[in-house]
């Protein structure tokens, strides 16, 4: 059976229209799909990934992660989060991820697992004999001079204090006052390459 527009708006105020159209209108129950997260522990965090900082909501159940989503009340990301940061249960839940130092020796094949306080102690030995090999106090460096109405360049050797044989990239992950403190110590080794690592 055809029904025109008209005819629809006719019989729809009757119910009629439901018979007509075959609609089953006997009410039935309807309920929202239980939310996995239901009983979930809901913690705030920030992304550990970048410099941009977005804040996230992580839903732990008995130890476990088991969402990760933006925090729409976070000013910065207001909800939203890239796809490695969608990711981060990963640095948890990861058989591949390394807990431990590990050392490979010159010329060694093979990784072996190491202490922190050895790999530390190391990585001090190693900074300071590279720095104090490559530390220069002055260099020859080129400047430019007014002589009466003219300009002239001439070498001079110039208080730089510096070391070129060492070069630094930080972590976005750092906050303000990490990146202070980095900075500080880099430069008072006297480090001229200083880079880091955020993504936008
Ligand atoms: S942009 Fe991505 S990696 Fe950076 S803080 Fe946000 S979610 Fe994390």
């Amino acid at each position: 059976m055809s029904v025109s527009r008209r005819d629809f708006f006719k019989l729809s105020g009757s119910g009629i229209a439901a018979a007509t159209l075959g609609l089953n209108l006997v009410p039935i129950e309807a309920k929202a799909q239980e939310l996995a997260i239901r009983y979930a522990k809901e913690s705030t965090t920030i992304c550990p990934y970048c410099s941009v900082g977005c804040g996230m909501i992580v839903h732990t159940l008995g130890g476990n992660i088991i969402n990760v989503e933006g925090d729409p009340d976070h000013p910065i990301n207001e909800g939203a989060l890239c796809p490695k940061g969608s990711s981060v249960y990963q640095l948890r839940d990861n058989k591949a991820r390394v807990t431990k130092p590990m050392y490979r020796a010159a010329g060694a094949a093979d990784w072996q697992e190491v202490s922190w306080e050895w790999a530390l102690d190391e990585i001090a030995k190693k900074t300071k004999g590279t720095r104090d090999a490559s530390f220069l106090a002055t260099s020859k460096i080129k400047v430019k001079q007014k002589v009466g109405n003219v300009e002239v360049e001439k070498e001079i050797e110039a208080v730089v204090n510096r070391t070129m044989g060492i070069a630094s990239v930080g972590s976005a992950a750092l906050d303000n006052e990490e990146c202070y403190l980095y900075q500080k110590f880099l430069r008072g080794l006297g480090l001229v390459y200083i880079e880091h690592q955020a993504r936008i």
